[in-house]
């Protein structure tokens, strides 16, 4: 059984192999622009690409997967929203805070939705050092010149520009604006570095320009992928709306600053997200962030569980077109609070031979749907098999199957223990009850603590007092 994954560039379900087989396999995924929550269609490449992730380091082992994913911290959305939110504060400091701000949110959500961390997850504006340098190369080449300030990059010099996204210069030409910026020669160049206006951050500037300036938006990717993955890699994904321009402009750039005949092997792309049949947009009132999911009962009545969502996302695979909906989100709910009760019990009967295994073949049936282009929705449905085995069965294989299964779907946590299954919040709501309920036995008021564990009951927590004078709890089977 071979890993096969669709190739962008190709338009074919190619088999996959790295590049170079003694560094690993080398990934790049284009990040989140940090200025504000992060909604649901940006959680789809992260959970995405966090699956591809778990299966390569299924595959090639873990020290041999390199996961780059950036974080876009320069933009001019980002300034606009530093300067509305700390109008007292210098525009630089204020950045600042938006940036980590918002930088810890995305940490905090996408962890809930069990994505791992990429190994390296770069800043661009710790990299301006490496955009100019691409840049210098790309005037110096040819390929890019300064004009007014500005450095462009002129696609006219570039061969089979528009490969990609598979549209010719005449084409894209015929469909460009009427109004084209003064500084450019033709219409489709595009910008690598242009003047910082008073007030706006800015760096030093290549191709010896005098004032300072700032990077576009494509360079950045270029430089972060070189910097920690090579000239060349093996797999670049993100959404689909990145194909054109972002995509082909970076891969115009790293070809011709490295004279390479690729920048990346395999190009991946998710396809996109939409609520409830319509497009998301702030405008419709459909736009929705993962941490109102997460937290808020705006969307279908409810707060919903990281795992659940994520489960509800693989359930379509990642090139179709999804729609996100309450009805999808109640099912998925319901599948995957089941199959976690199922877990965790299981866990507690093979618990520690488990956890002495250093790493097993997965199921056949699951690794031969995630090998067959990430197909998920075939894997999710061979769950289903395999939980129905373990359910009958009882035998150790079998929820050693079922456990395995989940995991690297990233549907069931790394570590068994049962509180781990809890977000930080519930956690912390319980342990609250549990001292609670300690200082009422404490002061012998049985009432008290019967009704506090009759409460904990009620949620699910089952209240053990141990021998020793501790008190344990776990989740309800
Ligand atoms: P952005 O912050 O807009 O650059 O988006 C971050 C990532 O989310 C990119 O990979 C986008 O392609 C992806 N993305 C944005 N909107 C959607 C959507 N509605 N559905 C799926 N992916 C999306
Ligand atoms: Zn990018």
């Amino acid at each position: 059984m071979e890993l096969r994954l669709y190739n962008t560039l190709t338009k074919e379900k190619e088999v996959f192999a790295p590049l170079d087989p003694a560094r690993g396999v080398r990934m790049y995924v284009c990040g989140p622009t940090v200025y504000d929550f992060a909604h649901i269609g940006n959680a789809r490449p992260v959970i995405v690409f966090d699956v591809l992730y778990r299966l390569l380091r299924h595959l090639y082992g873990k020290d041999k997967v390199k996961y780059v994913r950036n974080i876009t911290d320069v933009d001019d959305k980002i300034n606009a929203r530093a300067a509305q939110e700390y109008p007292n504060l210098p525009l630089n400091e204020a950045i600042r805070l938006v940036t980590e701000k918002t930088e810890k949110q995305f940490h905090e959500d996408v962890d809930a939705l069990g994505c791992l961390r990429p190994d390296v997850e770069p800043r661009a504006t710790e990299h301006i050092g490496e955009m100019r340098d691409l840049i210098d190369r790309l005037v110096k080449a040819g390929f890019a010149y300064v004009e007014q300030d500005h450095v462009l990059f002129e696609v006219g010099k570039m061969q089979d520009y528009g490969r990609l996204a598979r549209r010719s210069l005449d084409e894209m030409e015929a469909g460009a604006r009427v109004e084209v910026a003064p500084y450019k020669r033709n219409p489709m160049d595009f910008v690598l570095w242009k003047p910082s206006k008073p007030n706006e951050p800015g760096w030093p500037s290549p191709a010896g320009i005098k004032a300072p300036g700032r990077p576009g938006w494509h360079i950045e990717c270029s430089a972060m992928s070189w910097k920690h993955l090579g000239e060349t890699f093996d797999i670049h994904g993100g959404g689909i709306d990145l194909v054109f321009p972002h995509h082909e402009n970076e891969i115009a750039q790293s070809r011709c600053a490295f004279h390479a005949p690729i920048m990346a092997k395999t190009w991946m792309h998710n396809g996109f997200l939409q609520v409830e049949g319509e497009k998301m947009s702030k405008s419709l009132g459909n736009f929705i962030t993962i941490r109102e999911l997460l937290v808020t009962e705006k969307f279908g009545g409810q707060k919903w569980h990281g795992q659940a969502l994520r489960l509800a996302m693989l359930k379509t695979h990642y090139r179709q077109p999804i729609d996100w909906t309450v009805r999808a989100l109640e099912e998925a709910d319901k599948t995957w609070r089941e199959w976690q009760g199922l877990a965790i019990a299981l866990s507690a009967n093979v618990l520690e031979d488990m956890s002495k295994l250093p790493s097993r073949p997965l199921h056949p049936a699951i690794l031969k749907a995630l090998q067959d282009d990430l197909n998920t929705p075939l894997a999710i449905a061979e769950l289903h098999k395999l939980r129905n085995a373990a359910v009958h069965d009882h035998s150790k294989e079998s929820a050693v199957a079922f456990s395995d299964a989940l995991r690297v779907l990233g549907l069931f946590k790394d570590d068994y223990s049962l509180q781990s299954q809890l977000s930080d919040a519930e956690n912390k709501a319980v342990e609250q009850k549990v001292l609670e309920r300690n200082a009422a036995r404490a002061k012998k008021d049985w009432k008290e603590s019967d009704r506090i564990r009759d409460e904990l009951k009620a949620m699910g927590v089952v209240i053990k007092d141990n021998k020793d004078g501790t008190t344990s709890w776990e989740i309800a089977r």
